[in-house]
């Protein structure tokens, strides 16, 4: 398998992976990589047999420039996702990205709907998810489609070098060094808010002490996570969404 089609069906498997796990329903959402070396971009196109995130298929993912415009041979009336700036503007921005996903997680969504902060309420229970609250998830304020380019680097000054971006009354963009990583994120700030709002609807949630919150700051600052634990998280999500 040459790298290229690896990393079309690794781009296809992650939209499967979120979709199952109820990160995006329907058609909303895409996951996209850049090609490695180059100012290319793979992404979740939309067109004839599309059946939804949930069942993306390698043959769906197509090739963008950083204009957003398909490059190379698509198939017939494939086109790319309207939210392609998204994608674009952040690959533009930020060199050590390799990987952007965009989807619309309900649970997230709330809270950007309701103006609560995303509070970091457990520690050990998930470190990962704790990281993110900790180093803090700008919102978008815009809840329109993020459908030209100027919206896209509107979108970017807001996410800065964050992993994760909150879009209000919309959805959520993360981004990774990988397309196992940045899905990931989305995983862990889904994670987050799911336990937050269980929280709010048993009492009123409270932050850990500001003591462990330095403890986990510190673990998280030498070398970040090892990539065989977030290659060994990825096989976990992939076995349990697995057909
Ligand atoms: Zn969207």
């Amino acid at each position: 398998m040459s790298e290229s089609k690896d990393l079309r069906a690794r781009v296809a498997e992650a939209c499967r992976v979120l979709a199952r796990l109820d990160l995006t329903k329907a058609a909303t959402g895409h996951v996209s990589a850049r090609v490695p070396g180059s100012d290319r971009v793979l992404i979740r196109a939309r067109g004839p047999g599309e059946l939804g995130v949930r069942y993306t298929t390698e043959e769906q993912i197509v090739e963008v420039d950083l204009d957003g415009k398909i490059v190379g041979s698509a198939a017939a009336g494939l086109s790319a996702p309207i939210e392609v700036f998204i994608h674009t503007a952040i690959y533009t921005a930020r060199p050590e990205v390799n990987s952007v996903v965009h989807v619309h997680p309900a649970i997230v969504v709330l809270f950007t709907i309701c103006n609560k902060p995303l509070l970091p309420i457990f520690g050990a229970y998930d470190p990962s998810a704790l990281q993110l609250a900790l180093e803090g998830i700008p919102t978008f304020d815009r809840s329109v489609l993020v459908s030209t380019p100027e919206l896209g680097d509107a979108l970017m000054r807001t996410m800065g070098s964050a992993k994760t971006c909150l879009m209000r009354g919309h959805g959520i963009t993360t981004a990774g060094t990988t397309i196992e990583e940045a899905a990931l994120h989305a995983i862990h700030l889904n994670e987050l808010a799911a336990m937050n709002y269980q929280a709010h609807l048993l009492g009123d949630p409270r932050p850990i002490s500001a003591e462990d919150q330095a403890a986990f700051r510190a673990l998280a600052r030498p070398t970040g996570r090892p990539s065989e634990r977030i290659a060994a998280l990825w096989r976990y999500y992939q076995t349990l969404t697995a057909d």
